[in-house]
């Protein structure tokens, strides 16, 4: 389908697509089977200019909006989630800088990322505190002209790897979620320290560490904002991301599409290509027009993103829950169209469908979607009596 694309954005598009068709895709089993982290594609992507797309221009990015940055995930997701995944949490640690950040902070951490010099992390999640984001323990104490850090972070994308992490500690224990704030924590700060290396159902190519953070002290100029904005803060980004996460569900789903078409006009069975089967078609079609309906919803909420409204937590929310859903399904949906041929590693779709499930957890998982939706739903008919 035609969505009315720019030519800047088309060439983007383009351009993320050949590094995905050309570097992602011949290294995704090799990356998947050795879980590495993917750093010579990384670099590619640093080279082709696309480590700043949503990086102001003032700070050597590109000063592009959410739809480009949809784009470029969804091509890079029909590579491979795994790398996707690494790029996009990267943005993921950057976003609370750039909705908040002043200005000697974006100055001093932006450039190198948009050079692709450097990658960021965010650091939200505990042992006790997932879904329940306001139950973290992590603590900073004001100290003088510092704040000591003290806590656990776990299963932080890219921990281990990036130079720095947005981390989300309690300046206020009293207060609960509003006691919380974010700073900026370097991988060299004193104190720092990471966890072993997850093992993963998939998404290999990416790293998931805890973050361990003793007696870590930063400079009271590391804090993003006002102490007990981290909350805040924390919502805003994930609002932001939440599209990117769809995107990735997209890219991914149109892969698994592409290999399960392409097998069932190969593959005979009863002297015809199984394609030629109305069954097979039939959970093609199905396959096609919900992975269209999750494209459309996604570039949708990109665009409306891109138009500055004041609170988006419900369309973001939107653009996660259904691209991620009809990713988990698709993805089984190819492995049935490729019968035994589809559970062979030999074959992409096993690994999509392992990598698919991380997209209806990370990022607050999908019954929390549902949960922003329906509390938004709420206050709108209240509204409306
Ligand atoms: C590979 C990977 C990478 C990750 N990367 C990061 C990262 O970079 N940074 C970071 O901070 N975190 C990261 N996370 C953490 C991730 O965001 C959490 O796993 C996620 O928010 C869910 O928390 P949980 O796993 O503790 O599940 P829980 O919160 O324990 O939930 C368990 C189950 O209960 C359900 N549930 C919980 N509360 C409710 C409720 N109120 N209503 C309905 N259902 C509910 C959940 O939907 C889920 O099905 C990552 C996780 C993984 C696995």
């Amino acid at each position: 389908m035609d969505y009315l694309l720019t030519e800047e954005q088309r060439m983007l598009q383009d351009l993320a697509r050949q590094i995905s068709e050309e570097r992602i895709k011949p290294l995704r089993a090799q990356l998947d089977e050795e879980e590495a982290f993917p750093w010579d594609i990384l670099s590619d992507l640093a080279q082709a200019d696309l480590t700043g797309t949503i990086i102001p221009e003032e700070y050597g990015g590109l000063g592009l909006g959410s739809l480009e940055n949809c784009l470029v995930l969804e091509a890079l997701a029909q590579g491979c989630v795994g790398v996707a995944t690494t790029y996009a949490a990267s943005f993921l640690g950057a976003y609370p800088l750039l909705l908040y950040g002043s200005e000697a902070q974006k100055a001093r951490y932006l450039p190198p990322l948009a050079r692709g010099e450097a990658w960021a992390a965010f650091a939200l999640t505990e042992p006790q505190a997932g879904s329940d984001a306001g139950a973290i323990q992590t603590t900073a104490v004001k100290d003088s002209g510092s704040y000591i850090l003290n806590g656990t972070k776990q299963w932080i994308t890219n921990a281990g790897e990036a130079e720095f992490y947005t981390v989300i500690a309690l300046t206020d224990r009293t207060k609960g979620a509003r006691g919380a704030s974010a700073f900026l924590v370097e991988k060299s700060d004193p104190g720092v320290s990471f966890g072993k290396k997850e093992k993963k159902m998939g998404i290999r190519a990416s790293v998931t560490r805890e973050v361990i953070l003793e007696d870590c002290r930063v400079p009271a100029d590391r804090l993003i904002s006002k102490e007990g904005m981290g909350f805040i803060l924390t919502m805003k980004t994930l609002d932001l991301a939440r599209p990117g996460a769809g995107s990735l569900a997209v890219g991914l789903a149109q892969s698994a599409l592409d290999e399960a078409a392409a097998f069932a006009k190969e593959r005979h069975q009863f002297g015809v290509p199984i394609f030629s089967f109305q069954a097979v078609q039939h959970l093609l079609a199905d396959m096609a027009t919900k992975l269209e309906a999750a494209r459309a919803l996604v570039y949708a909420v990109a665009r409306y993103i891109d138009s500055k409204p004041k609170d988006f937590s419900k369309e973001g929310a939107m653009a996660k829950l259904f691209p991620t859903d009809m990713a988990m399904q698709v993805t089984v949906d190819a492995v049935q169209v490729m019968g035994g041929h589809g559970y062979m590693r030999e074959y992409p779709v096993e690994k999509m469908m392992r990598d698919a499930k991380i997209l209806q957890i990370y990022e607050g998982t999908n019954q929390i979607m549902r949960n922003i939706i329906g509390l938004a739903l709420n206050k709108e008919y209240s509204r409306k009596k």
